[in-house]
């Protein structure tokens, strides 16, 4: 049973390494059942929240929408389709965004979704 949990686990590793752009819960779930079709959500859920708390993940919160995963890393911002639906990774950060803070405001962060159609959509 423990071999099989760790086997589940180490799936869910393997998702998240080979993606391309921030996932659900069920897209990581349908790219795991491809190597393991036993895999269950709740094993993925689990390792997850344990990627999440070890840093080594990061959610992707968009309003409106079921959380999405990605590798942790620097500071960036996200793409969403307006037609397929996918989130993709934007490079980066534009430093001008911090004029658009009052005077006497003071920003502790910022997040930034831009929408519109992915290459394959537009
Ligand atoms: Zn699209
Ligand atoms: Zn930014």
């Amino acid at each position: 049973m423990q071999a099989r949990n760790t086997r589940q686990k180490q799936i869910v590793d393997k998702v998240m390494g080979k993606a391309t752009r921030p996932l659900t819960v069920h897209e990581i779930l349908a790219g795991g059942k491809k190597f393991l079709p036993s895999l269950g959500l709740a094993t993925v859920y689990r390792e997850l929240n344990r990627l999440v708390e070890t840093g080594e993940i990061q959610t992707v919160t968009i309003p409106g929408d079921p959380p999405r995963y990605e590798i942790a890393k620097q500071h960036h911002h996200h793409f969403k389709c307006t037609k397929c639906d996918n989130v993709y990774e934007l490079e980066g950060c534009l430093k001008e965004i911090t004029k658009l803070v009052p005077k006497g405001f003071k920003a502790e962060s910022h997040d930034i979704t831009l929408y519109g159609l992915c290459r394959a959509c537009a």
